[in-house]
């Protein structure tokens, strides 16, 4: 039994029309689904990703309105790095992201930039052999596209002291150092932790979780595993798109391991993700109180079509 390396890192912004803005539009994401938290159903919860919304390329944050801006700390993930195919898509990224008002700094293999809640990310030539995960955008020629998440590193006490939960339960690799990989059949994932000693603060522009891909039949054995060793692990949830269950790693940070089925395209067509408001089940009879509290943010794929079509 493996872990398919990821399924998707879930944050906090104050912003969702700055969010879809920069996404969907700026680093040329499909928006795929358009929801709202399921404890919190006042709070928007988006999903980007690749056309499809494949596990592997889905980034998604819940929005809580005006949030104050928060910073990683210890037991908090503090970069996500995202695969590009060559270092020419580094410079077409510097060029698209000054021209859009933001800046960046380029070593090496890697352009490190940050979004406009100050969340962290780099992009890095992707040479792992991860199936490219592609949204389409009219301005992001297709060589140039992101191609799903490649890492993510967070902040950690005894942060290089190997954890037996990561290797012994998860499956994943010691690099050493505080470095890690997961090895799913055709995808592969790098985690790891840097030092720190002092807490961070939830807030907007930080990581709330982060979710490992689980073959459908293999979800129950996992959260048996976790159980057994000692994690204390949630019952399997019904999140509509995947079922999912959650506990934390021995550092605080919040773990998810969610299934690949049913997908996105469960409740809306697939050339349509993320285009209207779809609710849970249960909070649609809330739907009319939503549509009033809730900022609409409109798909730039909507204005998209609309411009090729006319
Ligand atoms: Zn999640």
């Amino acid at each position: 039994m493996k872990l398919e390396g990821l399924h998707h890192i879930t944050m906090i912004t104050g912003d969702a029309q700055k969010n879809v803005e920069f996404y969907a539009d700026v680093l040329g994401l499909r928006l795929v689904k358009k929801t709202v938290n399921f404890d919190a159903p006042e709070a928007y919860h988006l999903y980007f990703g690749d056309e499809r919304g494949s596990a592997g390329s889905i980034l998604t944050w819940f929005e809580f309105a005006g949030a104050r801006p928060g910073h990683p700390g210890a037991g908090m993930i503090h970069t996500l790095q995202l695969g590009v195919a060559s270092e020419a898509t580094l410079d077409f990224w510097a060029d698209r992201l000054t021209a859009k008002g933001y800046a960046s700094e380029r070593a090496g293999r890697t352009l490190r930039f940050q979004d406009y809640d100050g969340l962290q990310f780099e992009l890095v030539v992707a040479e792992d052999g991860n199936p490219p995960l592609r949204a389409e955008h009219p301005d992001v020629p297709g060589e140039h596209a992101i191609l799903g998440l490649e890492g993510a590193r967070a902040y950690g006490r005894d942060h290089d002291a190997e954890a037996p939960l990561l290797t012994q339960t998860l499956g994943f690799s010691s690099l050493g150092g505080g470095e890690y990989r997961v090895d799913g059949e055709e995808r592969h994932f790098h985690w790891a932790y840097d030092p720190a000693t002092e807490a961070g603060v939830q807030g907007a522009g930080t990581v709330h979780h982060i979710a490992w891909h689980s073959r459908d039949a293999d979800h129950v054995a996992w959260q048996q595993r976790a159980r057994e060793a000692g994690a204390h692990v949630t019952p399997v949830i019904d999140r509509d798109y995947f079922h999912s269950i959650y506990f934390r790693e021995p550092r605080g940070i919040l773990f998810e391991i969610a299934t690949t089925s049913p997908g996105f395209a469960v409740d809306e067509d697939p050339a349509h993700l993320g285009e209207e408001l779809r609710l849970p089940k249960q909070h649609e009879p809330l739907r009319p109180q939503l549509e009033r509290v809730l900022t609409p943010v409109v798909n730039p794929r909507i204005a998209q079509r609309e411009r090729v079509q006319s």
